[in-house]
């Protein structure tokens, strides 16, 4: 379990200084996909590198199985907005670079990049190099990579904004898929409403700077995507799209549609 208590993040000191994160307190339990949404700036990457343990928060603690977190470790994988993948490496040297550094033998690293390429789709592209893939593919390597160490969580930062809106769906798709067989806790942070209502089974939703939560949200779709395995009717469905308005809503803090004041 991953526990956030009172933590807050200030860039910089006196009249200058910027707050980025305000008192956030959040629990990540074991098989939750948990997703921070909010407008530019409110501070969601900030939340995502505390976890990381990219930066210390400047109040309060975060805690990964009780532990406190004082820096980056392999029980978090990190996929970042832009894939950040070796292009002199192929990509399965790329899936198992981190092990590579822990002296991971050669045998057990092609293993691991073996299983965790088939776990996203790419069996078939090991030995490519990295601009021979399409961005999608690269992204989909970018899971690979964080889950190759076998992490506790799964902490992605915006990882489709580059993509386009079709490519975006089938690896929104993918995640799940990847998310339910692994078991994996998941943290995912984006500034798309109808991403977050579509992939979260807890909605984080959180206000402009400095960042504090406005609301959580438990959300049933990504579950009943994996059930059905159809993404189109999920979206469609009137309870998904009347969540999707209600949660607009809240992060510009305005009147669902249909809804203008008399
Ligand atoms: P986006 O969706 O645009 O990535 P965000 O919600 O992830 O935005 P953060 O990147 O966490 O927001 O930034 C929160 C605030 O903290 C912003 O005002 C940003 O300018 C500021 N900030 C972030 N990192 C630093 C830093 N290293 N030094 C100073 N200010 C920073």
């Amino acid at each position: 379990m991953l526990e956030i208590r009172d933590v807050s993040v200030h860039f910089g000191g006196g009249e200058s200084g910027i707050v980025a994160l305000s008192r956030v307190n959040l629990t990540i339990r074991p098989g939750e996909f948990i997703v921070a949404l909010g407008e530019s700036g409110c501070g969601k990457t900030t939340l995502l590198s505390a976890i990381a343990g990219f930066l210390e928060p400047t109040e309060g603690e975060i805690l990964l199985d009780g532990h406190p977190i004082v820096g980056p470790g392999a029980d978090r994988g990190v996929v970042f907005q832009r894939h950040a993948l070796m292009p002199w490496l192929d990509v399965a040297e790329n899936v198992a670079f981190a092990l590579k550094m822990r002296g991971v033998p050669r045998a057990e690293r092609r293993r691991v990049a073996t299983e965790m390429l088939g776990l996203v789709g790419l069996s078939d592209f090991a030995g490519k190099k990295i601009y021979e893939l399409s961005g999608g593919m690269q992204q989909r390597v970018g899971i690979a990579r964080a889950l190759a160490s076998d992490p506790r969580a799964l902490l992605m930062d915006e990882p489709f904004g580059a993509l386009d809106a079709f490519t975006r769906e089938q690896v929104q798709e993918l995640v799940l898929e990847v998310w339910q067989r692994t078991g994996k806790m998941a943290f995912f942070i984006t500034h798309d409403v109808e991403e977050a209502v579509f992939l979260a089974t807890k909605l984080v939703v959180m206000s402009p700077r400095p960042g504090p939560i406005v609301e959580t949200i438990d959300l049933p779709f990504s579950r009943a995507f994996l059930e059905g395995r159809d993404a189109r009717r999920v979206k469609s469905d009137p309870a998904f799209i009347a969540m999707r308005e209600r949660v607009l809503a809240l992060v510009h803090r305005r009147r669902p549609a249909g809804q203008e004041a008399s």
